[in-house]
């Protein structure tokens, strides 16, 4: 083949890139794309902190391109349109791209094999976002999983991609007409929060400083919001800055060299990576996820509408440390640790009663990370609605939280620094009714005992009408 194109989307790194990778090897000259979106400004699954990860990826990315002897051509607007619009103006014979594990990129990838096969070019769609997908992971009766624990132990039997080498050489013919790079001006918007660097390099210098001293510790720390534990690779895999299939063979080589405390703590890691993966099929089997719960018993279930309280939250102004302290941490950095962000969550479903989709949402404009499949899954999850384990009668009590997981209040102090002179074991108990843990620190909004009972009253009451439907 003489041309073909290669469509980056959530894959921006030259090493171990799938599609990139078969599209250098079957055609003489690539044209690399990237198709910036029309979005504007507003978005439910987006918000300015992405946008700045993905421009400075992108920026990158075009970086190494240029180094490999090619050239990264952007287009904006409908992307399908775009893309047969390159290929008729390029003669290329083929459009290559790794697929997108969510139903919006799923609609999409449909369009263009449609458009491709009236227009007569070839469209070519690779695994690469996850090393299991669609119905590669399935029940001995052919069906999805909807448990996470037989999902997990059949994932793991099953054999493993390994990494394809990294793409060296890119030949772009000249004269391609290009749009500038995307900047925040593309959309107009700004950033306030400071996210981590951006990019292939950077997120691969943090998997080696995860592989090399934070693996070995994983488990035996993850859930420690004071000790930082975690590898924070979440927005590399969204990204697709570093590939799963070499992040998984890194931890199994180094894995092989540990005693076995430490290679259970490992182990808990590529538990971590299985829960990803268990999200992207249930959101691949399941996409009404996205608009009601996944256990039918809690659809149409009615939440309160107290948009005062939701700006608490969102704010970090609701009297309770950690979760201020979480909320605060993702206004300021776009990232916030699992766990807060499990307190988080349980807070303003159980005890707020607001609605897991206000929170799913706010959660995917600040995020850097955030991606449709694992916070639906970790929203769900929390308020109790969700595929697995997490009934809605296991409420987290915040107080009790944070004294297990930031015992000397350092995650607290360093969020909410006016709590900075109130000794820790004040910032794990509710105060006294009528008073305040601290005078410039607002009392806590509700009394977490009553809210849990509440919660327990409302999902057990339509627990019991649905059964009865
Ligand atoms: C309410 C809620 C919303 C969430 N929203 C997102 C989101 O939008 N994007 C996102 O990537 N993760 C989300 N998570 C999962 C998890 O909180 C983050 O992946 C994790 O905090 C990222 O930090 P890390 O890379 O240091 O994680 P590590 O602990 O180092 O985990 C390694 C990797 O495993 C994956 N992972 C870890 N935990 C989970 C999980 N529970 N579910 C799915 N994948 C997981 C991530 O890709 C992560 O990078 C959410 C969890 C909850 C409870």
């Amino acid at each position: 083949m003489k041309r073909a194109l290669h469509w980056f989307r959530r894959d921006l790194r030259l090493h171990d890139n799938t599609a990139l990778r078969q599209a250098v090897d079957a055609a003489g000259k690539v044209i690399p794309v990237y198709v910036i979106s029309d979005w504007k400004g507003e978005h439910r699954w987006t918000g300015p902190n992405r946008q700045e990860f993905l421009c400075r990826s992108l920026a990158e990315l075009a970086g190494r391109i240029e180094q490999a002897g090619g050239k990264l051509i952007f287009r904006q607007g409908n992307a399908v349109r775009e893309l047969a619009l390159l290929a008729k103006e390029t003669k290329a014979e083929a459009v290559y791209f790794n697929r997108d594990p969510d139903p919006f990129g799923r609609e999409v990838e449909e369009e263009l094999a449609r458009v491709g096969e009236t227009q007569g070019f070839a469209v070519v769609a690779c695994k690469d976002a996850c090393l299991h997908e669609r119905n590669e992971v399935l029940t001995g009766s052919a069906e999805p999983y909807r448990v996470f624990t037989p999902y997990s132990r059949a994932w793991a039997k099953l054999p493993k991609d390994k990494p394809v080498a990294k793409v060296t050489r890119i030949r772009t013919p000249s004269g391609i007409r290009s749009e500038p790079r995307p900047t925040l001006e593309t959309w107009r918007i700004k950033i306030d929060a400071e996210i981590l660097p951006a990019g292939e390099e950077a997120a691969r210098k943090r998997m080696t400083a995860f592989i090399t001293s934070g693996l070995a510790s994983y488990g035996a720390v993850r859930d420690r919001l004071d000790l930082g534990g975690t590898s924070r690779l979440s927005q590399d895999l969204r990204y697709g800055l570093i590939s799963i299939r070499e992040l998984f063979e890194r931890c199994r080589e180094k894995m092989e060299t540990l005693p076995k405390e430490q290679r259970d703590n490992a182990s808990k890691y590529v538990g971590e990576l299985i829960w990803r993966e268990f999200y992207q099929q249930i959101l691949w089997h399941f996409p009404e996820v996205l608009e009601d719960s996944f256990n039918p018993r809690f659809r149409g279930m009615r939440w309160t509408d107290d948009p005062r309280a939701f700006e608490r939250w969102c704010a970090g102004e609701t009297g309770f440390p950690v979760v201020d302290a979480g909320m605060r941490q993702l206004a300021q950095t776009g990232f916030m640790h699992n766990r807060a962000r499990m307190i988080t969550a349980m807070f303003l479903t159980k005890d707020l009663h607001i609605d897991w989709r206000e929170g799913e949402s706010y959660f995917m404009r600040q995020l850097t990370d955030g991606d449709i499949a694992s916070n639906n899954g970790g929203w769900q999850w929390s308020a109790g609605t969700g595929a697995d384990a997490a009934p809605y009668f296991r409420i987290q009590n915040p107080w009790t939280q944070s004294a297990r997981f930031d015992p000397d209040a350092v995650y607290i102090k360093q969020w909410v620094p006016e709590l900075r002179d109130v000794p820790a074991e004040k910032l794990h108990a509710a105060p006294a009714p009528g008073l305040r843990i601290s005078r410039n620190y607002p009392a806590p909004m509700v009394d977490h005992a009553t809210e849990r009972e509440r919660a327990l009253e409302m999902f057990a009451k339509y627990r019991d009408a649905t059964a009865t439907r």
